[in-house]
Order: C-alpha cells, then structure tokens, then sequence
C-alpha cells in the first residue's frame, strides 16, 4: 500500500451524518466534530508515541471536501517534541518529518494508529450556516493557527469576513504550494513566499478570484512587483500573450489589472504622502504600459500627467481631482484600509451621472467587441487557410493521376487499351477543371467570410447560415 493511501475507511453510512459515530477498520471510534474544532491523542492524533505519554494534538479548519472530511486538518508534535516546528498541515509534512526523524519508523503502521480523515458534523453546504448561527467556535489551548506564516495581520487569522455575515468565497482545495510549511494562501506571495502588505488598500498585490471546478475560487496572491519581474503581469508579449493583466502561477487563470489601477488612483488620491502616492502611481505604470486596450491607454496617459505634476511639486489635492472620476462606484476613497473590508463592503450606486465614467465603459465594452472580431476573424482565417491549401492539394493530386494516365497512354498501342486510357485522360481532365472552378469559388472569401455567399459557406467551408 503506498504511503500516501489513507488506510482509515469510514463506515459510509454514518460518514458525516449526525453525531453517531463510525468505526474504522482499526477499532478507531471517528466521531463527527465541527468546524476548528480541536482535540488530543486518538482517534485524530498518535498517542503515545514514539514514547508513552507523548500527546499529539490535532486541529480542524473550516473547509470540508464533499466526502465529508474536513480539507484543512492540523497535526501538532507533543510538547516535548516542539522545536523549530511544532504543527504540521499536511500528511506529507508529517510524513517527512517521522521518516527523518524517526527513521526506524513504519510509516504505513504510523498512519495506521490514527486516522488523518476527520469526518465533519455537516454535510457540504449546511456548515456554514451553522458556523454563522452559532458563532465561531473558541480556540482551543492551541492557539490561533489559521495562518501558517504567523502573520497577526493575516486575513486568515481574522474571523471578520465571518462576523460580517459576508464571507469571501471558499477557496479550492491546493496540495501544491499551500501545503507547504509556513506558506498561508491569505498572506503569502506565491512567487516569493514572502507575505503582502494591505497598506493603502492592498494596492501592492492581486489576488486571484478564478473559479475551479469544483466552485472554490484559487485565492492565490502576489505582490504585483514580484509579477511583473516574472513576466506574468502587465503587457507581456509572445506565448504569454498578456494585455494589462495578471496571470496566476497557481492556476494559469488571467485576472484584468485595469480595474486594479483605477483602485490605486483613488487610493492616491486620499493619501498625503509624495513617496507613497509616486509608488504607487509607479505600479499602475508599469501595469499599463504597453497595452492595447483603449482604457488602459486613457489611465496611463492620467497616470503620466500626475507624476508630471507631482515632479513639478503640485499640490496632490489638485493633481488627483481629476482622477477622482475613476472611483466608479461613486464612494468615497479608502484611507489606508484593509482589502478586507473593501471586499466584504457592497459597491454603492451613484446617483449622479458621470459621463466619464459612462465614457471608461463604453470603452471597455468596445475593447472587448474588438477583442471578439479579432478572435472570429482568426478563426475564419485558419478555417480559409486550411480548406484552400486541402483544395490545392487535391488538384496537384489530380494533376499527378493525370500525368499517370497520360504516360500509360502513350506506351500503350491496342485499340481497346487506347480507348479506355483516352476517356479516362478526359474525365480527369474535366474533374480538375471543376476542382479549379471550386477553388476560384472558394477565393470568394478574401473579402470576408461575411460577403461571400451562404452556398459557398456551406458547401465548402463547413459553415451553416444561421436561420434568420
Ligand atoms: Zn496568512
Ligand atoms: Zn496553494
Ligand atoms: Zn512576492
Ligand atoms: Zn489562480
């Protein structure tokens, strides 16, 4: 069996259904628990191991797999073991300390003698109301783990989003980055491990808001500087292929940046500080520079004329009026607060109509028709690229049959022989004829899949008209 298979199989008929509990092949009684709930010793933690008496602890998070078992479990080293480290959040992590630390050890028995599976009192769906209703459970004697890099100013280490009855979406499953020691998901950039900042309103990373598969967004960071120097955010040409974007490491999604900028100018324009606010006009520069897109031009030229006349000792009151617009939510800037509470806060609608706001947005929309007409015109494109080259080919093919016959004709001397070869040399030569003519039809779509006719379309292309 290898290691990694999990040898507890919970009866599944009581697997996560009310508080009966169910027992595992190996006499261990696995007892529902709740959301951050925590314990000692078995059924969810070793005991008395290596040496009697030792007590190991485990903790659970909030998220649970649709199995039923809790996603985010916590294995913690007895007291006298506790050194640089003390808790572990993966089956691997624990894995690879018993094998270097205790390296006589079974490892198959080790994690025969508890069960890293901890079945979840709710089933999927039901857990948060029930965390809502009943409030965040206490911690325990353990202590507030939820963030793995021990960041106090973590988001994960607060339980306001929760509080606030407005929850960011959960997020997915990951057993690459997140399950490595002292890298928290919340706080830690994934291309440099180091944690982000939230000052001024976080302009100094992005977050990654894709959905996967199974409805859980990535919710990977990274500090907007550590992604540009590695060419996944801003304009980046080639195999790449980024306009004024972001693009995750983790999840290869693409997040648009222009709307981060927007943010970074309202957040310049409550922020008092000339160093601050020429940083922070710098990230949205090198954001923008080099794109394409109609309204990223429109800010970078903002973004430029700002630092010009911050350069020129401007007063920032009067260098940002004009920038304010770009608040299109019409709310009043953030000072300095935490993307939190800008997340969790419901955009306010504006009562007065801005025509430069109105303007952004027809921009916007026009960029992306652009974007559209640039896609479907590759596509027919290639569709007219394939099937003309496919028409020559086959022509050239007739030519060589041709060729062929002609050539048998021609040592061939009986009357009967020279009869057939000849209308056999004739009808091919009327075929290529009529592939040439096609061919000619087909030329019809240099002006446009759109002015050529619907029969052409069909019969050559592949393409049904649509019914009008
Ligand atoms: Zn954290
Ligand atoms: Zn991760
Ligand atoms: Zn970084
Ligand atoms: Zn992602």
């Amino acid at each position: 069996m290898s290691s990694y298979e999990d040898p507890v199989v919970v009866d599944s008929s009581a697997e996560c259904n009310g508080d009966t509990p169910s027992t595992n092949k190996n006499g261990l009684h696995l007892y529902p628990v709740s959301a951050n709930d925590s314990g000692e010793g078995l059924p969810y933690a070793p005991a008395d191991w290596p040496n009697p008496g030792d007590k190991w602890a485990w903790k659970v998070g909030k998220r649970i797999a649709s199995a039923g078992y809790f996603l985010d479990r916590y294995l913690y080293l007895p007291n006298r073991l506790r050194g640089k480290r003390s808790v572990f959040a993966s089956r691997l992590s624990v894995e690879q300390y018993v094998r270097s630390e205790f390296p006589s050890t079974d490892i198959n028995e080790f994690f025969a003698s508890f069960s890293w599976k901890i079945p979840s009192k709710l089933l999927k769906g039901n857990w948060y109301a029930e965390l809502t209703s009943s409030g965040m459970k206490s911690d325990s004697h353990l202590g507030t783990i939820s963030c793995k890099a021990g960041n106090s100013l973590c988001a994960s280490a607060s339980a306001s989003l929760i509080e606030a009855g407005n929850p960011s979406p959960e997020t997915m499953f990951c057993d690459i980055c997140c399950s490595e020691p002292g890298f928290c998901r919340d706080c830690c950039c994934i291309l440099c491990c180091k944690t982000i900042s939230s000052a001024y309103g976080g302009y100094s990373y992005i977050r990654c808001e894709a959905t996967a598969d199974d409805g859980y967004i990535c919710g990977h960071i990274a500090h907007i500087d550590c992604a540009l120097r590695a060419y996944m955010a801003g304009t980046v040409g080639g195999s790449i292929g980024l306009d004024a974007e972001y693009c995750c490491r983790r999840c290869d999604s693409r997040t648009e940046l222009v709307s981060h900028v927007m943010k970074l100018l309202k957040i310049c324009g409550s922020i008092d500080s000339h160093d601050d606010i020429e940083k922070i006009l710098n990230v949205g520069f090198c954001i923008l520079r080099g794109s394409r897109k109609t309204n990223a031009k429109q800010l970078l030229r903002h973004i430029k004329s700002a630092m010009a006349k911050l350069q020129k000792g401007a007063c920032i009151g009067d260098v940002f009026k004009e920038v304010e617009f770009m608040d299109a939510n019409g709310g009043t800037p953030h000072h300095g607060e935490s993307i939190l509470r800008e997340r969790s806060s419901p955009p306010k609608m504006t009562s007065n109509f801005d025509h430069r706001v109105e303007s952004l947005k027809l921009e916007d929309e026009i960029d992306q028709t652009l974007q559209a007409l640039r896609k479907s015109q590759n596509f027919e494109y290639r569709l007219a690229e394939e099937r003309l080259l496919v028409q020559k080919n086959y022509i050239m093919n007739l030519y060589e049959q041709l060729d062929k016959e002609r050539s048998d004709l021609s040592s061939h001397t009986t009357m009967v022989e020279t009869d057939t070869l000849v209308d056999a040399v004739l009808q091919r030569v009327d075929q290529i004829k009529r592939e040439v003519l096609k061919l000619k039809d087909m030329k019809q779509v240099q002006n446009g899949f759109g002015s050529t006719s619907k029969t052409i379309l069909k019969d050559y292309f592949g393409l049904e008209a649509e019914s009008s």
